[in-house]
């Protein structure tokens, strides 16, 4: 799939649609779920034009991985969860229900998340 220079992460990126930033540095910004799951709910997205994990995976550099990943450990360290624990989620393409065409993970806690069987692959 082409990337979208529409979608609303492009567009956050870009300054045109405000966010609360968590973080941000040369590759990485973070920020805020609008319809937040959790008490944290956190989105980390790259700077760069990625559709969705299979694209980062096959085209980032590794600056632009590491970073994403350090950036999460921050995150979660600055959030005060890194300790009670937290969950990464990357939606990515149609069975997951990806909505936003660009590479976002979402970092959820604060509350005890429940378990991972029924969304990740149980019966519905
Ligand atoms: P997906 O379903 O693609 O994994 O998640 C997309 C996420 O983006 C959703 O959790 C949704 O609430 C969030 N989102 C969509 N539009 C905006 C926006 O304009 N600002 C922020 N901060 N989050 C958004």
């Amino acid at each position: 799939m082409a990337y979208d220079d529409d979608n609303v992460f492009a567009k956050i990126l870009r300054g045109e649609i405000p966010c609360e930033k968590v973080y941000e540095d040369e590759h990485v910004l973070a920020f805020n779920d609008i319809a937040h799951m959790a008490p944290v709910h956190v989105l980390v997205i790259p700077k760069g034009k990625y559709v969705s994990m299979d694209d980062f995976a096959e085209q980032a550099s590794d600056a632009e991985v590491a970073a994403l990943m350090r950036a999460m450990g921050r995150i979660a360290r600055e959030a005060g969860v890194a300790e009670s624990g937290y969950r990464v989620v990357a939606n990515t393409g149609p069975d997951s229900g990806q909505e936003v065409m660009h590479l976002h993970f979402h970092v959820f806690a604060g509350r005890r998340l429940g378990g991972m069987r029924r969304q990740a692959g149980g019966s519905e």
